[in-house]
């Protein structure tokens, strides 16, 4: 039987792969987006023709009111709520510190951090067995950049994802003994459009000989891992930060 699961920066890159793997493994899906509709819409509709259940959602993460909205759109669809991927994410142009204003700073630690804990809080609140819910599995999206830290790129970033991990480790302890596992993936040098966010579509390219696997990864290899978290199959596993980054 499959599972109802949110899933936010689902149109595209790392997040589109979750959806599309969850969906077709016979899971419920809210595809959460912030900006691009007709590519949300367009995943929506290609699995649905398959025998999908995938609903679309707009909602900017880092704005607490958008998060509240979203997670009311779920209690009118769904009697409950099994699982969060926390993979909505934003980094800016390569930059030195030097570089970076504190408006960057703020948007950067909105997205990755507040919008992931604003989103978990609201998970917490209906997956609770303490709450009367049934239980369920959060996997946060961090990065490589968490153990690496960015430097002369965006220490911003890699800083947010630091404090993805750690969220990771409290909540998973606060919440181990009510029925919820809480994880992360490190994805570590993936082949999405966020590189070019960066200003540097090609980064993959660039750097995948300093990886030890020799190559770059694909959003369905970080995706097969999200959803083994997710799954009953990782019953045991709670409060670990997956390293998906070929060894680097
Ligand atoms: P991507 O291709 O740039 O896609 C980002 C997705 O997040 C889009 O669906 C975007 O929606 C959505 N999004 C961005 N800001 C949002 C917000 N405020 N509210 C809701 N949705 C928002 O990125 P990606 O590479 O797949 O990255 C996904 C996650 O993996 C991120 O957390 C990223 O930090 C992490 N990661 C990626 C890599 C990599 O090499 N690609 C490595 C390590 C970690 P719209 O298109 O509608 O704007």
């Amino acid at each position: 039987m499959g599972k109802n699961i949110l899933v936010t920066g689902g149109s595209r890159g790392i997040g589109a792969a979750v959806v599309r793997l969850l969906a077709t493994r016979g899971d419920r899906v809210c595809l959460n987006y912030r900006s691009d509709q007709a590519a949300a819409q367009a995943l929506a509709d290609e699995l649905n023709a398959a025998g999908a259940d995938v609903f679309t959602v707009q909602a900017d993460v880092a704005v607490e009111a958008d998060v509240l909205r979203l997670f009311a759109r779920l209690d009118e669809r769904w009697s409950a709520l099994d699982g969060l991927v926390n993979n909505a994410g934003i980094l800016h142009t390569k930059s030195r510190l030097t570089g970076i204003d504190a408006e960057r700073m703020a948007e950067v630690l909105a997205t990755n951090v507040v919008g992931t804990l604003v989103c978990a809080r609201e998970a917490v609140l209906r997956m609770s067995t303490a709450r009367g819910g049934a239980g369920g599995g959060i996997v946060n999206v961090s990065s490589s950049a968490a153990r690496l830290g960015g430097p002369n790129e965006y220490i911003d970033y890699a800083a947010s994802k630091g404090a993805v991990d750690t969220l990771t480790i409290g909540l998973a302890s606060e919440v181990a003994d009510e029925g919820i596992r809480v994880n992360a993936v490190r994805p570590g040098l993936i082949y999405t459009d966020i590189h070019a966010s960066g200003g540097e579509p090609g980064r993959v390219d660039r750097l995948k000989s300093v990886v030890p696997m020799q190559r770059g990864g694909s959003a369905e290899e970080v995706a097969e891992a999200i959803a083994w978290l997710l799954s009953d199959q990782s019953s045991y596993t709670t409060g670990t930060c997956l390293d998906v980054s070929g060894g680097r």
